[in-house]
């Protein structure tokens, strides 16, 4: 048989077009990934119970504020990202890394405005344009420190730097749902803390982390009611899940009205404005 009519036989043994070094193997290559996509996790589905049960028992054993009657969750997503932002982040905890031989990698709570229904059904999950919907903005581009700065007052006791929470409960706080929502959503990011300096007292006019660290975490003490961990880069932090929950039966339940379904941005600088001052409003 012609080696270049298929396979050949020497000494018995058979060889292919490719060993013989006629073809070269087939290499797939997917697709770059572009936009976020959010995936409902099913917990009557084995693949996904183990996601749903580890994220499910986060946001309870985190439910640290007593006056609050820890919520009922409805469902929860897993956040799948674009290629450019996964990236980035893995190229960070690399960086992490080799300077401390540690990532210290942790999934902390963000609460955050949502305008629109994303969530509130399994099929929910394309993110809108709505100009005060601060939960498909962070989906979209991740969160970004320049949209730090300008949050309301005593939000920002670090400084200008992308706050999350240990606790589900204090998220729960920041977490806005559309009018007559009966369900809040809050982000379970990923967060690359590195090494942290501890804080007993607001810093307010941070812009980064003391020298020698990567975050600041702030301790609930001195003039300081909740933790927060805070971040002063973007790429040390992605959304990594949503969690839909019913609204806990709290008198300080917080809305804002939803807004006009074609209420959209009409370009991406418009976008990034409104997301900031919806973002500011968080944590
Ligand atoms: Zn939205």
């Amino acid at each position: 048989m012609s080696l270049l009519s298929g396979a050949s036989s020497q000494l018995g043994r058979t060889y292919s077009r490719v060993e013989a070094g006629l073809t070269k193997p087939y290499l797939y290559v997917p697709p770059r990934k572009l936009s976020t996509t959010l995936r409902f996790l099913d917990p009557s589905d084995s693949p996904d119970l183990l996601d749903y049960r580890k994220i499910a028992r986060l946001f309870e054993t985190s439910w640290k504020h007593q006056h609050k009657q820890l919520p009922r969750i409805k469902k929860i997503f897993a956040v799948s990202l674009p290629d450019h932002l996964n990236k980035s982040y893995d190229e960070y905890k690399g960086f992490l890394e080799a300077r401390w031989n540690g990532v210290n990698e942790q999934l902390m709570f963000h609460g955050t405005t949502r305008g629109c229904s994303l969530g509130e059904e399994e099929q929910d999950i394309t993110l809108c344009e709505e100009m005060t919907c601060s939960l498909c903005c962070i989906l979209r581009t991740s969160f970004l420190v320049s949209m730090a700065g300008s949050a309301r007052r005593g939000c920002n006791r670090f400084g200008s730097g992308i706050y999350t929470s240990s606790a589900s409960s204090t998220a729960d706080h920041y977490a806005i749902a559309p009018w007559l929502s009966d369900d809040k959503a809050i982000i379970v990011a990923k967060v690359a803390l590195g090494k942290s300096s501890i804080h007993y007292r607001a810093s307010e006019n941070l812009t980064a982390p003391p020298w020698g660290y990567d975050s600041v975490i702030g301790k609930v003490g001195i003039d300081l009611n909740d933790d927060d961990q805070v971040v002063y880069r973007n790429e040390a932090i992605r959304p990594a899940y949503i969690v839909i929950y019913e609204r806990p039966n709290s008198p300080s339940v917080t809305t804002v009205p939803r807004p006009a379904p074609k209420a959209t941005r009409s370009n991406m600088t418009t976008k990034t404005k409104s997301s900031t001052s919806s973002r500011c409003t968080i944590m």
